[in-house]
């Protein structure tokens, strides 16, 4: 990396935050270190940090050229990306096309059923409280946005949805569910921050029916199905052909 980094703004489970010289932006760095269930479970993985800077550079080019903002600049770097400095919304957005995971654990909805329209639900992002589910009403006791970025935010998750589902089914890959991060930048504009990766993606791999081998996400982790970097590789490889030739910011 010829881009030079200040002083380290945060540091989460898979990514540091660092200062930048450059106004308004940020440097992300991408971690190896692999965290699942809040992270009481954890292991060091090589190659993670790399594959998921790789595909989620790839896959915020893919939306900003849809034209769904984001706060992503460039790489600088293997495991690096340069960021628009955002005020990050302390709310998780995930999508479900296909029903598994916590949906499949906390009602009675049967593995597999087929969302549609997704299933568009708000977590409050806190790891101390386990980022548990908000309810509307609950959204609105604790204040924590406008009726109008509620609604902003669903329909920017619902347009990124748009986007990436068929991206991934013209790779043999079905977007199973996901996690959105967002932000507002200086100007007041709401942007998707964070990564989206294997680590933040359910992904099947279509050409295959077996319910354990089709997994490319993070669940291989979750489930010690190992194969977890073989699984990131795939994924890369299958999305990188959208954009070979990531942007440089360094
Ligand atoms: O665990 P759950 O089924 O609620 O996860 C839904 C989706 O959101 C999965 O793709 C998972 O990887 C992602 N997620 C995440 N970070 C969290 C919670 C869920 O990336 N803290």
């Amino acid at each position: 990396m010829t881009i030079s980094h200040g002083d380290l703004l945060y540091e989460g489970k898979a990514k540091r935050i660092f200062a930048c010289e450059r106004d308004g932006q940020v440097l992300v760095e991408f971690k190896n270190d692999a965290t699942a269930f809040n992270a009481q479970k954890k292991a060091q993985l090589d190659e993670k940090g790399r594959l998921n800077c790789r595909i989620s550079s790839c896959l915020f080019e893919l939306l900003e050229r849809e034209g769904i903002p984001t706060h992503y600049l460039g790489m600088a770097g293997d495991t690096w990306m340069v960021v628009q400095h955002v005020e990050v919304i302390p709310i998780e957005v995930v999508l479900r096309n296909i029903a598994t995971g916590s949906l499949c654990r906390e009602t009675p909805l049967p593995q597999g059923t087929t969302l549609d329209p997704a299933l568009l639900d708000l977590y409050y992002k806190d790891d101390a409280l386990g980022d548990p589910l908000l309810t509307d009403s609950r959204l609105a006791l604790l204040d924590l946005i406008s009726g109008e970025m509620r609604q902003g935010i669903e329909a920017l998750a619902r347009r990124v949805n748009a986007v990436l589902s068929p991206f991934f089914r013209a790779q043999a890959l079905q977007l199973v569910d996901f996690k959105l991060e967002l932000g507002l930048n200086a100007a007041g504009e709401l942007l998707v921050a964070d990564e989206i990766s294997p680590d933040t993606c359910r992904l099947w791999d279509l050409a295959c029916t077996d319910s354990e081998a089709r997994i490319l996400d993070k669940d291989r982790f979750r489930k010690d199905l190992g194969g977890v970097i073989e699984a990131y590789g795939e994924v890369c490889k299958r999305v990188q052909g959208a954009c070979p030739t990531p942007r440089n910011c360094s």
